[in-house]
């Protein structure tokens, strides 16, 4: 049998950019060809997102575009994984008769198997068995198939035993299991020894790594902070009820521990934390975030926000309003609220009218902005350190971030800047863009 060639596009977060990665490495070490052209391959994943409703119907166009491609060639196998694929399981195969292949995120690891199943035996295969929680995972290290990226993020932990009453993950991604800290080490050492010079760990809820299996996230940031040649490191997403004193107090102490860190608060007002099944309360939020910056007063915060949760009244709002006043995140990434089938929120009645859920979410969006421009705005003139990540397609702009979690545009560039950390000039900020040149360096004047 000749070569088959796959292709896999990834929607959703960072965590299923990992994985597409993952899926890809196992394959091409399986004997599958990676082509970069997703309608000439002849086996096509789509790892999948189902945070919002909005991203399931992209995956199901997607699925429609890809009906010709099938009826043409119907060797070609068309493949969903994620949480789509673990939501939807059996009743997707039905509802897409050219789809062959269907399973979740815990099945990652099996990915050549399940497709090999498809390809060698002709059959429509489902996958959606969800591990255990409450103990260690084991995952074979780093699939090498690739050079080492100058920023990596790396999985350690699946799953959330949260349940927030608006959130399909644990039903999708099940219970919390964490990989063992030698495993990640080995990953990290194995990143580092390509050039890596920031791990970011990834995790739904990272402050709880380790349950059940006696290691902490903060012993995991300790041994990491240990290993020679890493410059940086980071972690998201954390939970504001688990983020513990030992955590916080890292923040002034390693100083390969970036100062930044996301931690969401979904809304300012105690009802509708209530009402999400946050477990903390708006002061409870505001204390730890006393904590963190007596720890560490230069620290950069970015957050989550829900607008137009059922029931969320207009003094509810003004107390999400206010949080945003307060604190003055570097960054907030603000959502209207989405129902998802399955979640307990979705059976609750009192919806919010979509023109209110604009509003409110409109209101946020130019808060959030007007504080991060002022933010941007104080750093024009001075010289930030920059880890630069890549470069753009024309060769001219290369982009990079600072331990701010800042992302830098650098306007002129030498050769080989890219996984250097190099100080940068701020000369331009306009929105939220931040512009400059590597010290030092000559300024090009570019014309249109
Ligand atoms: S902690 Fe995060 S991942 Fe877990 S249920 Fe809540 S929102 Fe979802």
């Amino acid at each position: 049998m000749s070569q088959r060639s796959i292709h896999i596009k990834t929607f959703g977060c960072q965590m299923n950019v990992y994985d597409s990665d993952r899926m890809g490495g196992l394959l091409t070490l399986g004997g599958y060809l990676w082509e970069p052209d997703l309608r000439k391959a002849d086996v096509i994943l789509i790892n999948t997102c189902s945070i919002r409703d909005k991203s399931e119907h992209k995956v199901l166009s997607l699925l429609g575009q890809l009906k010709p491609l099938k009826d043409e060639n119907p060797k070609k196998v068309i493949g969903v994984s994620g949480c789509v694929g673990q939501r939807l399981g059996r009743s997707l195969l039905q509802r897409v008769p050219h789809l062959d292949l269907v399973f979740g995120p815990d099945s990652v690891d099996r990915v050549k198997e399940l497709v090999d199943e498809v390809v060698l035996n002709g059959r429509r295969v489902l996958e959606t068995k969800l591990e255990e929680g409450g103990r260690a995972y084991s995952q074979p290290t780093h699939v090498p198939t690739r050079p080492s990226r100058p920023a990596e993020y790396l999985t350690i932990m699946k799953g959330c035993d949260h349940f927030c009453t608006y959130c399909i993950v644990p039903f999708v991604r099940g219970r919390e299991k964490s990989r063992p800290i030698h495993e990640i080490l080995e990953d990290v050492r194995g990143f580092v020894a390509g050039g890596t010079k920031e791990v970011t760990f990834l995790g739904q809820n990272i402050n709880t790594y380790g349950k059940g299996t006696g290691e902490t996230l903060a012993e995991l940031i300790e041994k990491t902070h240990a290993i020679p040649g890493l410059e940086r490191i980071r972690y998201v997403t954390s939970h504001p009820r688990d983020l513990g004193e030992d955590l916080i107090s890292q923040f002034g102490k390693l100083e390969k521990l970036c100062p930044s860190l996301h931690l969401p608060f979904q809304s300012g007002s105690d009802r509708i934390l209530k009402a999400m099944s946050r477990l903390y309360t708006r002061d409870e939020y505001l204390l730890k975030i006393e904590k963190l910056r007596a720890a560490c007063p230069a620290i950069a915060l970015s957050t989550d926000v829900i607008v137009g949760f059922p029931g969320e009244t207009d003094e509810d709002f003004e107390k999400t309003v206010e949080v945003l006043n307060r604190v003055e995140f570097s960054m907030a990434f603000l959502f209207k609220y989405s129902p998802r089938p399955g979640t307990r929120a979705f059976a609750l009645s009192e919806e919010i009218p979509e023109v209110v859920k604009e509003e409110r979410l409109a209101r946020v969006q130019q808060l959030s902005l007007r504080q991060i421009e002022r933010e941007n705005g104080r750093l024009l003139g001075t010289t930030v350190q920059c880890l630069v990540e890549s470069i753009d397609k024309k060769g001219l702009c290369y982009s990079g971030r600072t331990v701010h979690n800042k992302l830098v545009h650098v306007l002129n560039s030498g050769p080989s800047c890219q996984g250097k950390i190099l100080d940068v000039e701020v000369t331009e900020t306009n929105g939220s863009n931040v512009k400059g040149y590597f010290a030092g360096a000559p300024r090009v004047v570019r014309t249109a």
